[in-house]
């Protein structure tokens, strides 16, 4: 039986585009007939570590201890963000209803952009409506034709789009021979090099080989540019991220973020020097035309950031957890692949099974997200866990408990 996968009816020769969206419901009939189906789902509670969501196939309202969201500190549901998000409604209403550069621009956005700068360790930083904006804004912008961008075969698929006008060679992950090598053919023979990778790579949750790329990097003369949305809050001192955490702040010189994760909002950022920013904000056009980011949002993501670089216990909370998340999962037989972050992969390496695992689980009152293709290969199929500062050692007990029941029944161990 051909089991289908998304890539399928993306493109569909000779179907136009009613056609090809009426098509895809075979793909939609195929998950449903194996009840497999994790994506359609509804949550009517915050999105955190204990949700309540609406069962596609009975229409019930299930609880369940969910491991789906990047909200790795809780920030969403912080007191002292909440009011500050609250206080900003108040004080500037809900919109800006104007670009940065035509109004838009409030002192509560300069006050976040600080933030962000000094947070990074870099001069200055702009904000976007989204990590998505801001990876594509940026890397749209800097690079054409006459560059080229040597990136980890793992960057978010953000970044691949705004490399969509510019030379792209891939290095496999973190293989830093084939990197030299491409630096090298490389050479002379572009405007800018610019190596491009992730601070925490979102699908396997391992880091960068950073020092040596960024060796490699400034030996052959090329720039760093770093994505760095699953490594604030969770990295470095004060939660200050990825570059923090390896103490290489100077030597990367673009680095991406969202306020969509730890910092439990919605937004994106760049930040880096002076020059460089005031290039971007006047000229990339995800900034220059849409508008700026509610006041709510500005506040919050302002707050959160003060909250977890001054209330260090919430990111140890999160690393106590993410360690007993690994040990018991390790201790019961589970291959978590290459993770050494709060990003834990439990591998599957079959893509209907991983989507049937997630579907009992859910049942069984845990909600965890497969990763299948095109995110990953086939092969690589795998149940995502994302752990929560917010999770208690009771949850992750039980989600274990849960794994090895249906172990018992499909063996993906
Ligand atoms: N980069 C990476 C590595 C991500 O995982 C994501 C979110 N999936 C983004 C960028 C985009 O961030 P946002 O959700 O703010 O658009």
């Amino acid at each position: 039986k051909k089991l289908f996968t998304p890539r399928d009816f993306i493109d569909v020769e000779g179907k136009d585009i009613y056609e090809s969206a009426d098509y895809f419901q075979v793909f939609i009939d195929q998950m449903d007939n194996e009840r497999a189906n994790a994506f359609d789902i509804t949550t009517t509670t915050p999105t955190g570590s204990k949700v309540k969501v609406v069962d596609k196939y009975s229409g019930k309202e299930l609880s369940a201890i969910s491991f789906v969201s990047s909200n790795y500190l809780g920030m969403n549901m912080h007191p002292k963000v909440k009011e500050a998000a609250k206080c900003a409604i108040d004080e500037y209403g809900v919109g800006t209803s104007t670009t940065p550069l035509i109004g838009g621009y409030l002192d509560i956005h300069a006050e976040l952009e600080k933030k962000i700068a000094k947070m990074h360790g870099k001069e200055a930083s702009l904000t976007y409506s989204s990590g998505f904006a801001a990876n594509v804004g940026v890397a749209q912008f800097l690079l054409n034709k006459n560059d080229i961008a040597i990136v980890d075969t793992f960057i978010h698929a953000s970044m691949y789009d705004g490399l969509a006008n510019t030379n792209v060679k891939i290095f496999g992950h973190n293989d830093l021979k084939y990197l030299e090598m491409v630096l090298e053919k490389s050479k002379g023979n572009y405007r800018n090099m610019i190596v491009i990778v992730d601070g925490v790579y979102s699908q396997d949750g391992d880091l960068p080989r950073l020092k040596e790329i960024c060796v490699l990097s400034r030996q052959y003369g090329a720039y760093i540019f770093l994505d760095d949305a699953h490594g604030v809050g969770v990295l470095g001192k004060n939660g200050y991220g990825t570059c923090s955490h390896f103490n290489l702040s100077d030597e990367v010189d673009v680095i991406t973020g969202t306020l969509s994760k730890a910092i439990g909002a919605i937004g994106g950022y760049v930040a880096g020097s002076d020059q460089l920013i005031k290039y971007l904000r006047h000229l990339s056009r995800p900034s220059i035309f849409s508008a700026s980011l509610p006041p709510s949002v500005a506040v919050s993501a302002s707050k959160a950031i003060d909250v977890f670089s001054e209330e260090p216990q919430i990111i140890e909370k999160l690393w106590e957890n993410t360690k007993y998340a690994r040990k018991t999962l390790i201790e019961n037989g589970f291959d978590l692949g290459r993770s050494e972050s709060p990003i834990i992969p439990i591998m599957v390496r079959d893509d209907m099974k991983a989507k049937v695992i997630a579907r009992k689980l859910l049942e069984n009152g845990v909600y965890i997200i497969p990763a299948t293709y095109p995110a990953v290969k086939l092969k690589d199929s795998r149940l995502r866990m994302n752990v929560s500062a917010t999770h208690s050692q009771s949850d992750i007990d039980y989600f274990c408990e849960q794994l090895n029941c249906i172990n018992k029944e499909m063996e993906f161990k």
